[in-house]
């Protein structure tokens, strides 16, 4: 798949909420690679200021919750672009403070909505192509594999929190698919499946920065279960190079996209193989579920998503082998410490 290229074509300017969390600070890179300009909002609530450069002449970093900057944004300050990927990420986030969470995926969404749809591009066209970050997570618990983009979503009850996750980016699709439809907004919704990489934190679950984590100390990895649960991991840095790419092609417009890889690997075999790639001496420990999450948690058997659509649109295909991947967040993990 070709990179995001440094082209002749005029300078753009992009806003990226969420740019200082995980995916938006590497896709932030990517665009200031290629000579745009970033407009960063980030509220700096899992994101972090350390994930952007410091000084750079062509990022503005405003540390802010999304309703306010939006608020603040002078009348005839517009952008080309708008990748919208401020959110609460994860389910163990969600579980551990739900009405934030909830509040912050629907609300903050819908305020951008507004934002995109009635403000002149710079070219005068109304409606900034904008690009929604949605989850794997809104297929919940079907046992279908893998995951197409127009399958059945299954949820569990509304006692049961987790599935509040899945639930609350659900309601940024249909958001997102009606202003599509009622004002032609060029809007792509991209259902990010298990996404890996340095600058990734381990803190609310996320099985590789822990797994790299405990790894790298000699410490066990835990496995929960049997260790027979799949997903398919895919490098952060493939990823990014996608959104552009799908938010320029007019094709895309109004539609949802799976990202991420199709390749399916047991939790039990990436715990050896993070502890082969890293020569540790690491013990692999088995946890219960019951131990490992609280009660009525399920954990999904596998996730894998079906790529045809956006294979068929923009050629996607991951290139970043899982063994570098393992390799950068360690040595990421190194310099953080260092
Ligand atoms: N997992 C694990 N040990 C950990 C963290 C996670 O075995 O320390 C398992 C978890 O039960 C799930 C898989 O790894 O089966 C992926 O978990 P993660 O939270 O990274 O992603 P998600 O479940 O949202 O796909």
């Amino acid at each position: 798949m070709p990179t995001i290229a440094q082209t002749d074509r005029p300078t753009r300017h992009a806003l990226v909420t969420g740019g200082a969390g995980f995916i938006g600070s590497h896709l932030t890179d990517a665009l200031l690679a290629r000579g745009d300009h970033v407009t960063v909002v980030d509220n700096l609530w899992t994101g972090r200021r350390a994930n952007l450069p410091a000084e750079h002449p062509r990022l503005r970093f405003i540390e802010a919750n999304l309703r306010d900057a939006l608020a603040a944004f002078g009348a005839g300050e517009s952008f080309d672009e708008v990748y919208h990927l401020a959110a609460a990420v994860g389910v163990g986030l969600v579980m551990a403070q739900p009405i934030r969470a909830i509040e912050t995926n629907v609300e903050e969404t819908a305020a951008l909505l507004r934002f995109v749809a009635a403000r002149p591009r710079r070219d005068g066209q109304r409606g900034i192509p904008t690009l929604i970050a949605s989850s794997s997570e809104v297929y919940g618990k079907s046992a279908k594999s893998p995951f197409s983009e127009e399958d059945d979503a299954v949820y569990g009850p509304t006692t049961v929190g987790r599935w509040s996750y899945a639930c609350s980016k659900a309601i940024d699709e249909y958001l997102a698919l009606a202003y599509a439809q009622r004002d032609a907004l060029p809007v792509v919704v991209v259902r990010f499946f298990n996404t890996v990489g340095p600058r990734q934190v381990g803190e609310y679950g996320m099985v590789l920065p822990r797994f790299v984590h405990a790894a790298r100390a000699d410490e066990p990895l835990t496995v929960y279960g049997d260790g027979s649960a799949s997903r398919c991991f895919c490098d952060v840095r493939d990823v990014v190079q996608a959104l552009p790419r799908l938010l320029e092609a007019r094709a895309c417009h109004g539609r949802v996209f799976n990202l991420g890889s199709d390749r399916p690997i047991t939790i039990a075999t990436l715990a050896d193989l993070v502890v082969r790639t890293l020569g540790s001496r690491s013990t692999i420990r088995r946890v219960p579920y019951s131990e490992a999450f609280p009660a009525g948690f399920e954990d999904l058997k596998q996730r894998q998503p079906d790529l045809a659509r956006i294979r068929a649109a923009i050629g996607f295909a991951p290139a970043i082998p899982l063994e570098r991947t393992i390799q950068d967040v360690a040595s990421a993990m190194e310099a953080v410490r260092a």
